[in-house]
């Protein structure tokens, strides 16, 4: 990275967490890990890479696409975008780099054929709705399909997948044990035609908390990149093992007195109740912060929690420092993550969320998105940035 960069804020990777997380899920066999929009926000290339040495055979993108760009790349894996292609052209694009799309309606299927060849069939995933009401074909389509799939034979379906709709609900246990005996009924009746097509319905809190819902891929998403699906349920302990792989920092860049009465930030949504030492920090909506977390969020400086004043602004917030001594300019404060003095927890995406009434995906897609990423294999590298400072 240059000298000079137009975001001061780093968003740190921590790729041997994700390898970490991905072995916890289960062998690299059984396992297409999902990496679409951007393996939210964690970096499509450097994530994949890293799934890829920890022995990942499959990739599940998100678009046409972000698999080609894969494919460019030299990935060699399967790669299912799970939404298929759009256009006709973005279908024979990805025949032509050899994808494994997914199709999930009729006109689908046309496209698909009709980029299909003579010298090589076109592998295809096929979906099918269980109980999402989203993408696929549904369950009573399975004959039209088959006589469907007859006449292109060109096609070579070699995986077929559905979704779940609640499966990180411990409560709705029996809507998740429906879509599973939907989808086991569906797969024997198109291994009759398709005897080798594998089968996949398991997204991360299935993987964690459902073993009958693995059959031969699972597909965890957010669980790879350390969210645990069941936090705040009664099945919490299934996915306590997964370590958060982002974490957000940006210096601080100025430290003041204030006194007693004085409010902080546009609006004056806050006054001090009396004298404090606040910082400021280089941090704020345009990098990811939402500004409806102003006056709910804490951050971490000096493995101390500080808690953040005022109106969180577009590239600026201030938090109130007074009980951490000796704050500088240029000291780190971590948004997300960072190493917490003995019981001092980090700040994390699921509390990001929570007070936000969100979920972490949207917290780790936004701010992944909105600042430099930096790629760690591991805590060494992240004290050596430390020093560097
Ligand atoms: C996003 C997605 C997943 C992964 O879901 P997580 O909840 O992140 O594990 C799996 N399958 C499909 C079809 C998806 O769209």
């Amino acid at each position: 990275m240059s000298a000079v960069s137009f975001t001061p804020s780093r968003c740190h990777i921590d790729l041997a967490a994700l390898q970490r997380n991905f072995a916890r899920l289960g062998s690299p066999a059984s396992l297409m890990p999902v990496i679409k929009s951007d393996a939210y926000g964690h970096g499509l290339f450097p994530v994949a890479r890293a799934l890829a040495n920890a022995g990942a055979r499959r990739f599940a993108v998100g678009t046409a696409g972000e698999g080609v760009a894969l494919r460019e790349a030299g990935f060699n894996q399967e790669i299912v975008p799970l939404t298929g292609g759009m256009t006709l052209d973005e279908w024979r694009t990805a025949a032509a780099h050899t994808l494994t799309p997914v199709i999930g309606c009729f006109e689908d299927m046309d496209k698909a054929a009709a980029c299909s060849r003579h010298d090589r069939l076109f592998r295809v995933a096929l979906k099918f709705d269980t109980g999402m009401a989203r993408l696929g074909f549904s369950v009573d389509d399975l004959p039209d399909v088959l006589e469907h799939l007859r006449l292109r034979p060109g096609l070579s379906p070699v995986l077929v997948l559905s979704h779940m709709a609640c499966a990180d609900m411990p409560d709705d246990l029996d809507y998740s044990t429906a879509q599973i005996e939907r989808f086991t009924i569906l797969c024997a009746a198109l291994r009759v035609a398709f005897p080798d097509i594998e089968r996949s319905l398991a997204n991360s809190a299935a993987t964690l908390g459902l073993p009958e819902s693995h059959f031969d891929v699972c597909r965890p998403g957010i669980a790879l990149y350390g969210g645990n699906p069941f936090a705040d349920t009664a099945w919490e302990d299934r996915g306590g093992m997964l370590e958060w792989v982002m974490s957000v920092s940006a210096p601080v860049v100025q430290v003041r007195r204030i006194n007693a009465g004085q409010s902080v930030s546009y609006g004056r949504q806050f006054t001090a109740p009396d004298s404090m030492t606040v910082a400021v920090i280089t941090a704020g909506y345009a990098t990811g912060i939402a500004r409806g977390l102003s006056n709910h969020i804490d951050v971490l400086i000096d493995g101390r929690r500080a808690p953040q004043i005022g109106r969180i602004c577009m590239g600026l917030l201030v938090a109130d420092v007074s009980a951490i001594p000796d704050v500088r300019v240029g000291d780190t404060a971590w948004i997300l993550g960072g190493q917490g003095a003995p019981g001092v927890r980090p700040v994390s995406a699921l509390e990001m969320a929570r007070e936000l009434g969100t979920i972490p995906y949207e917290i780790l897609c936004r701010m992944g998105g909105a600042n430099p990423r930096v790629y760690n294999e591991g805590k060494k590298l992240l004290v050596k940035e430390a020093a560097n400072r």
